[in-house]
């Protein structure tokens, strides 16, 4: 130890932290291995393999097409509990379905359908790739314009630019609470208001942010939301997304796929469409039941730590990593990719350096540390508080100086995977 933290305050952390059980109640295959991804891929729960060997064996197995009886409505009965729990939501207006993408596409769709005579929609130039791509369509088949907001690739959008981009033209604004990239965290409540002031709407992509952050949809007069269960949920590869739309909105939006599972009456089999007036009008087909039974068990662990003591441990992760790449990494390169006050985070942080995916690929094969790289040249830290132990944090920064000061990343291929 020289300079920084001496690793004894890194095991006090952990001593004194009121979540550290949580940790036996998800599979730890590699102890050694030091996983600082879970906001990418979140851990498997201990009880997710016997949650869905019985939806199998008892549920597809034994019951047959009869057990759709009782699985027909889990998407909904899980967006009440997350609605509850995670988002700060009212019951009836969230509901687990599709993918984070394809409810993106129609949330947006709906909203635009529901606000003619504007011809804007807003985003943050820096969000996640796949919500660009779905707005650049829907602005392209609407005949739109996609106005992508400048956006500080290490701090976020900027809440004047913002402001000064919203007019009266603007259908709809479309952002991430929590920034995929830097983890930079908006204000939810300043900037519904923002936008109610031009008569317009929100839709939140909330992938990083549910399970991390105490959301509160509701309460800040959220309009639109959608999100993905896989990161701080624990939900498995791919598990459903949901999507909230606020109550009294509803039953005047109209998505832009028909399908059944929105349909009054489903299993009359009317010649027409004819929504349901609730947020189930959102649905659109049959969900995947193996996927959406495995959501339970992750959900479950979030309930039972509850948001605002995982948001208090992972403030206090964030700062170790802080302090910790402060002290011992910016002599070797880096510097923060993430607004310094942890407040003014999600919980990941970023570190640039010009080297991170050569660095990010010898932690992962030399030195037994998980984390991911993003584009153009950082490097992403994020320890989920229901597993990760202060200890884990310290020993794996140690790791990252070593292999940063040693400079073993250098034999490595510069060109990325397939997968990064
Ligand atoms: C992870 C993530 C997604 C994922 O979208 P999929 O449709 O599940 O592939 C979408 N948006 C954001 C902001 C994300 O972080």
């Amino acid at each position: 130890m020289e300079g920084g933290i001496p690793r004894a305050a890194a095991e006090e952390l952990d001593a004194a932290d009121p979540l550290a059980a949580f940790r036996e109640r998800f599979v730890i295959a590699d102890p050694e291995l030091i996983y600082l991804d879970g906001n990418s891929l979140g851990r498997m729960p201990t009880a997710t393999p016997d949650q869905l060997r019985a939806v199998l064996e008892e549920g597809w197995g034994e019951g047959l097409v009869r057990s759709w009886e009782g699985w027909i409505d889990w998407g909904s009965r899980l967006g009440d509990r997350l609605a509850e729990h995670v988002l700060g939501a009212r019951p009836g207006e969230v509901v687990v379905s599709d993918s984070t993408s394809v409810n993106l596409y129609k949330l947006a769709g709906a909203a635009l359908e529901a606000t003619p005579g504007r011809g804007t929609v807003l985003m943050d130039a820096e969000d996640f790739p796949t919500n660009r791509y779905v707005l650049q369509g829907l602005a392209a088949q609407r005949g739109l314009r996609l106005h992508q907001v400048p956006s500080d690739l290490d701090g976020g959008i900027d809440l004047r630019q913002l402001r000064s981009a919203l007019d009266r033209d603007v259908a709809l604004v479309v952002l991430s609470l929590v920034s995929y990239r830097s983890g930079a965290l908006l204000d939810m409540a300043r900037v519904n208001e923002l936008a109610r002031s031009v008569g317009t709407r929100v839709l939140w992509d909330l992938s990083h942010a549910a399970g991390a952050v105490p959301v509160e949809l509701a309460a800040t007069g959220a309009d639109l939301a959608v999100g993905c269960t896989y990161k701080y949920l624990n939900g498995g590869p791919g598990s459903p997304a949901y999507l909230y739309v606020r109550r009294e909105l509803q039953a005047r939006l109209r998505q832009p796929i028909w399908g059944w599972f929105g349909q009054r009456e489903q299993f009359r089999m009317g010649p027409t469409y004819d929504p349901v007036p609730g947020v189930e009008r959102f649905l659109v087909s049959t969900p995947p039941l193996l996927s959406l039974a495995a959501i339970d068990p992750g959900l479950t662990l979030v309930e039972q730590a509850g948001v605002e003591r995982i948001r208090a441990k992972g403030l206090l992760l964030g700062q170790l990593v802080s302090e910790l790449a402060a002290a011992w990494l910016t002599p070797l390169g880096f510097r923060s990719a993430s607004p310094s006050a942890a407040e003014r985070r999600g919980s990941h942080v970023s570190l640039y350096h010009p080297d991170a995916w050569r660095i990010c690929q010898t932690l992962a094969a030399d030195a037994k540390v998980i984390c991911d790289y993003r584009t153009p040249d950082r490097l992403r830290i994020g320890p989920s508080p229901l597993y990760t132990r202060f200890t884990e944090i310290w020993d794996a920064m140690d790791r990252l100086r070593e292999v940063a000061d040693r400079r073993t990343y250098l034999s490595r291929p510069a060109g990325l995977a397939r997968v990064t």
